[in-house]
């Protein structure tokens, strides 16, 4: 129940905002099926978050923590949903 809670345009954290850039880019998708964000592996969707992390930090943030903030976040997420993997759980 907890996991949708970060769908809306104002972003209280900046985690939450590197991962609507990772998406925008196409660096990262949800899982139609269970809402998981997975890595998409795309290294040209991630660079181009990453060009956007630092041309357009969101406010009060500068373009080195938004892009820090955007590979963390990239990291953070498997190339595969958790619950659609055979092994998960
Ligand atoms: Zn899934």
């Amino acid at each position: 129940m907890l996991m949708m809670k970060e769908r809306r345009p104002a972003f209280r954290t900046i985690e939450g905002w590197a991962r609507s850039i990772l998406r925008e880019a196409g660096a990262i998708q949800e899982c139609e099926e269970h809402g998981w964000m997975k890595d998409r592996t795309d290294p040209h969707a991630r660079e181009r978050a990453l060009l956007i992390a630092h041309q357009d930090p969101p406010p009060g943030v500068s373009s080195d923590d938004a892009v820090a903030a955007v590979r963390d976040v990239m990291d953070s997420i498997g190339d595969t949903c958790p619950e659609c993997s055979p092994n998960a759980g």
